[in-house]
């Protein structure tokens, strides 16, 4: 067998033995059993958002992040729509990417990588351009780990009465989010990220009664999230098409498995402490944060290479590889940086091991030069 490894990258994550242990029994996809375990999901996927089964339903559908996000842009922007995308880092850009693709009509507000997106001048934007239906923009942006400030953009977008669509991949079920509350109506994210569930479907928290106006204006027949929706309620859980039953069930684990942790707000504290952990020794190391600690999700962080000679990423990685933990390559152009991730079934004690390796690495290249 290959030698294991923690994965200290933003999904798919390291999960625990008991999550891919779940995965050892073949499920129907039709079975009642099977269906009430999505249903259940469902259900428990409006409480981590808190979100009424009045106002809000949860809508899987198959593949992985980008699926959901493509599913969501395609299905509920009608045909006279337009949609306007926040970006600032590679998943709003994708945003953006999948309104070209599908022929949307759209326009963007692009900020640098360690810019918080400006309310104002989203405000003004939304002010001037009328024609603008839809508001789309990422939480965490994992390209950096840059937090993006939720509230005051879901604000403007509702003060102004257009639809909210939200990418919180990587931050929905890692820290507290109010869905109902802020009026955010659709909120996307997947089953490997920190939920802690293993890679193959996401998700969509969608606001009922604006789902509702969707009926014929997907794009896609797949992704037809409006669709979607109808066969699972009509039904009581089965998915449109073969549904990935194994992660299904092992994300029904993870689920219980969040709340055995102490629910959302715990395990956000569990991710600060990771990554406040990493910070800190990853300094000690010689490497410096490129964001600022006031716009750093927990969830991910990035560094700039080491000023030395004889330092290689490359290296770097597969030295760490050799010892048992995985990292993420940079996403930047102008500079160039690694990323490591803080999210999954790790500790600090786990960082804390990264880091020696990673000091011992810095160790042989200054004993080199
Ligand atoms: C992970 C992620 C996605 C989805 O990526 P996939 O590779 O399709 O799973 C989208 N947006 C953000 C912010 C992400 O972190």
């Amino acid at each position: 067998m290959e030698k294991p490894y923690l994965l200290l990258t933003p999904g798919p994550l390291t999960t625990t033995a008991s999550v891919k242990e779940v995965m050892l029994k073949d499920w129907c996809t039709w079975d009642d059993d099977y269906k009430m375990i999505v249903q259940e999901i469902r259900s428990m996927l409006l409480q981590l958002g808190h979100a009424s089964e009045e106002k809000y339903t949860a809508v899987p559908i198959q593949g992985s992040g980008t699926f959901g996000v493509e599913a969501t842009i395609g299905t509920v922007v009608p045909k006279d729509g337009k949609l306007l995308v926040l970006i600032n880092g590679a998943y709003g850009q994708r945003i953006q990417d999948i309104a070209v693709v599908l022929g949307i009509p759209h326009r963007t507000l692009v900020f640098a990588p360690d810019q918080l997106p400006d309310s104002a001048q989203l405000n003004t934007v939304l002010e001037q351009d009328t024609e603008i239906t839809h508001v789309a923009f990422v939480h965490c942006e994992t390209t950096t780990g840059i937090l993006n400030p939720l509230e005051d953009i879901v604000k403007v977008i509702k003060m102004h009465g257009r639809t909210a669509i939200v990418d919180a991949m990587s931050s929905f079920g890692g820290t507290p989010i109010a869905v109902e509350m802020l009026g955010i109506d659709y909120l996307i994210s997947s089953a490997n990220k920190c939920i802690q569930g293993v890679p193959g479907f996401s998700f969509v928290l969608s606001n009922s009664s604006e789902l509702a106006k969707c009926k014929g204006n997907a794009r896609s027949l797949s992704l037809d999230l409006y669709d979607q929706w109808q066969v699972m309620d009509k039904e009581a859980g089965k998915w449109r098409f073969t549904s990935p039953t194994h992660v299904v069930r092992a994300f029904y684990q993870a689920l219980l498995e969040l709340v055995e942790e102490g629910g959302v707000e715990q395990r956000h504290s569990r991710y600060v402490s990771n990554q406040q952990t990493l910070v800190r020794l990853m300094e000690q190391a010689g490497f410096k944060a490129f964001l600022p600690a006031d716009v750093q999700s927990p969830f991910i962080t990035t560094f700039e290479y080491l000023d030395h000679d004889l330092f290689s990423f490359e290296a770097l990685y597969r030295f760490l590889k050799e010892k048992g933990f995985v990292i993420y390559p940079g996403k930047l152009s102008e500079v160039q940086v690694f990323r490591i991730g803080t999210i999954g079934d790790v500790r600090e004690a786990d960082i804390a091991r990264l880091c020696e390796a990673v000091s011992s690495y810095v160790t042989t290249i200054q004993r080199e030069s």
